[in-house]
């Protein structure tokens, strides 16, 4: 299976993919991930990124686009993927496109998970992510707080907070977001691989209702 999950930030792409990939046995190919651990290790990457990624604004096409090539060219992609905040505007869909026409693997399936801005603000502010690699359990402090403020219930370790988690970084992701990225809707609704599903009540509901999209 071949899937792009389109959404704003916060709409809970992150957490369908985990549930995804144990369900399809794929690999989610998380750019929004791939960068932060490139900023947690200052490679080079991540020091071309983190100004783009504090200030809440896009890193540059050619940066995300050689990562994603990278990416999908490895031997676990061949049965498919699940793409994760990529692409994130139209020159970044595109080049998908040629891509992975290439390769003769097109897109199945474009699935926007939709969610109200109001809802996502709460979602983003409140975000809590522990800062074990091996756990990467996640928090919401107004929706799923930890039973102690700051620690993780499944493995003690500190929670942190995004770096762009941070409410005036919010405000220019979300408005990014609106300018470059919701304009996918419609050109994955041109190519009739577009689905939507609601973002919003249980997680669980949230990915039964995926998985009947899926099917
Ligand atoms: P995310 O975790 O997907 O919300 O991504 C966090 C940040 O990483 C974004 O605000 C961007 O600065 C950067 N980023 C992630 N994916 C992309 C992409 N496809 N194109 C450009 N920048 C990206």
């Amino acid at each position: 299976m071949k899937i792009v999950l389109l959404g704003a930030p916060g709409a809970g792409k992150g957490t369908q993919a985990k549930k995804l990939i144990d369900k399809y046995g794929i690999p989610q190919i998380s750019t929004g991930d791939i960068l932060r651990q490139a900023v947690a290790d200052q490679t080079q990457l991540g020091k071309e990124a983190k100004s783009y990624m504090d200030s809440g604004g896009l890193v540059p096409d050619s940066v995300v686009i050689g990562l994603v090539k990278e990416r999908l060219s490895q031997a676990d992609c061949k049965k498919g993927f699940i793409l994760d905040g990529f692409p994130r505007n139209t020159a970044q869909a595109e080049t998908l496109d040629g891509v992975l026409a290439s390769v003769g693997m097109p897109l199945e399936v474009a699935l926007s998970v939709d969610v109200d801005f109001d809802v996502l603000l709460k979602r983003l502010t409140g975000r809590r992510t522990c800062k074990s690699k091996d756990c990467g359990q996640m928090y919401n402090v107004y929706f799923s707080a930890s039973k102690k403020d700051g620690v993780c219930d499944k493995c003690g370790t500190e929670l942190y907070q995004r770096d762009d988690d941070k409410e005036e970084t919010i405000k220019k992701r979300l408005d990014v977001y609106k300018a470059q990225t919701e304009p996918l809707i419609d050109y994955y609704t041109k190519k009739g691989i577009l689905k939507r599903v609601e973002g919003v009540g249980d997680i669980n509901e949230i990915f039964n209702k995926i998985c009947s999209i899926l099917k």
